[in-house]
């Protein structure tokens, strides 16, 4: 041990009454905050604005999990091959010693996503990065490999969307809890945990794609890298579609999916889901996705007509909905039937609801609602808005979904019987007319009566 340090802790210990009270002061503010701490943890107010933020912090954690079902179910790979594709079959050892710095030859060629090149390259990449990465990944101009960069492009926008919307959720929550400053100066992620906030450290994994240069020696290198977000993405994906030579069945029918157009489509659609007709005005954090409403796998197009908002929790129903049949759901749901009831034969005898769509709804909604139990979904409202905006055939789904529910029944079969009407398909709103009337609705006793009156 260096001479100077004996020195300095002989020196420590011989004058004791002076360290030992300026170590314990160097101590003090930090051992006081721990205590205000503590204290605010434990105490009245820390427990009641707790539970009284319980519902936000429940959503936010749905979230955090959508997050994390977009990361495992959606493939985030981008299949590029370069020099490197097949360098995994070989191995390659340096042999030279005089002034070795880096290894040119094992670089990065086992890496698909860095290609070794010239100093040039490297440059021109820089000045260029689409066109070269178009060039030297092998990213052929046909639309098959168009169409899996919009598939991939959406499932990061998708990420990238939901992870920034976690963020606004979680200051939004510190907001409103609004606990002392110091708690969110010196304990936030204490403060977040014992809220029940479940912090991940989510984070975009963008692909990154490299062109790099090493000398002959390894003495000197250059790098230039292509981070693939969202820009970049849809850089690349108006460059390909300039180049590709469309067949004629796809030609001119399609758009680029690009955050343009799917932000196009959000505002099309007034920001508002077109399942559950909840908008960014009812909930200013609600996350919206644009949602094929007919799979590209199934052979849909990325046209407008095609293409609908919806919101995060509808469209996770909807990519769920393939797992459970609506039967399944209904008796797992444990929806108690009206017994003894007229309606509920009604009910029973009326669930023919036919086309896809209809079933997606019902799925949607039924899931949705298990998801939701304790918090009961009621679906009437979504009907009455789509009454009140004159969109009968999107009020009837949902009326079907109200009566598959069982809810109110006879308001549901006297409104599906209005809209009916209004879509003039007058004998299903004549027989809905009359459940309506068995289930003891007046206006449609009324109506009926002054139908029978004035025959
Ligand atoms: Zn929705």
């Amino acid at each position: 041990m260096p001479f100077f340090i004996i020195v300095i802790i002989a020196a420590l210990i011989e004058y004791w009454y002076i360290t030992l009270p300026a170590v314990f002061c160097l101590f003090i503010p930090s051992i006081i905050l721990h205590f205000q701490k503590e204290h605010y943890f434990a105490s009245e107010e820390f427990i009641t604005r707790k539970k009284e933020i319980s519902t936000l912090v429940a959503e936010h954690n749905d979230v955090a999990e959508y997050v994390q079902t977009i990361r495992n179910n959606e493939s985030l790979k981008m299949a590029f091959s370069s020099t490197g594709e097949h360098a995994h079959l070989a191995s390659s050892v340096n042999t030279s010693h005089h002034n070795y710095k880096r290894d040119r030859n094992i670089a990065h060629f086992g890496a698909t996503n860095v290609h070794n090149c010239s100093l040039q390259i490297v440059r021109n990449a820089s000045q260029n990065p689409i066109k070269y990465l178009i060039k030297y990944f092998g990213i052929n101009t046909i639309e098959e490999t168009l169409a899996d960069i919009e598939k991939f492009g959406e499932t990061i926008s998708r990420l990238e969307s939901a992870i920034s919307n976690l963020n606004i959720r979680e200051s939004s929550i510190a907001k409103t809890f609004a606990p002392p400053q110091f708690i969110l100066e010196h304990f936030k992620e204490e403060f977040m945990q014992l809220v029940g906030v479940e912090l991940s450290s989510l984070s975009v994994p963008y692909p990154v794609y490299a062109f790099e240069y090493v000398s002959a020696g390894g003495n000197s290198g250059q790098k230039t890298t292509v981070t693939l977000n969202t820009p970049t993405i849809d850089a690349l994906i108006e460059t390909l579609s300039e180049k590709i030579r469309f067949r004629k069945s796809t030609a001119g029918q399609r758009a680029l999916m690009t955050a343009k157009f799917r932000e196009f489509i959000k505002k099309r659609d007034n920001h508002t889901c077109k399942y559950c007709m909840v908008s960014l005005m009812d909930e200013p954090h609600l996350l919206l996705e644009v949602d094929h409403i007919l799979p590209i796998s199934k052979g849909g197009l990325s046209t407008e007509d095609n293409l609908q908002t919806l919101c995060w929790r509808c469209n996770r129903t909807k990519s769920n909905k393939v797992s459970h049949t609506s039967q399944e759901i209904t008796t797992q749901n444990g929806v108690p039937l009206k017994s003894e009831n007229k309606c509920t034969e009604l009910k029973k005898s009326h669930g023919n609801v036919n086309n896809q769509k209809d079933n997606a709804v019902k799925d949607i909604a039924h899931t949705t609602q298990i998801k939701q139990s304790d918090k009961k979904r009621d679906f009437l409202p979504f009907a009455k808005k789509h009454l009140k905006l004159k969109e009968y055939n999107e009020a009837i789904l949902w009326l079907n979904t109200t009566i598959e529910n069982h809810e109110d029944l006879a308001n549901a079969y006297y409104l599906r019987a209005f809209a009916f009407n209004k879509i003039s398909d007058k004998n299903k709103a004549l027989s809905d007319l009359r459940k309506a009337a068995e289930c003891g609705n007046n206006k449609a006793i009324d109506i009926l009566r002054k139908r029978t009156d004035s025959n």
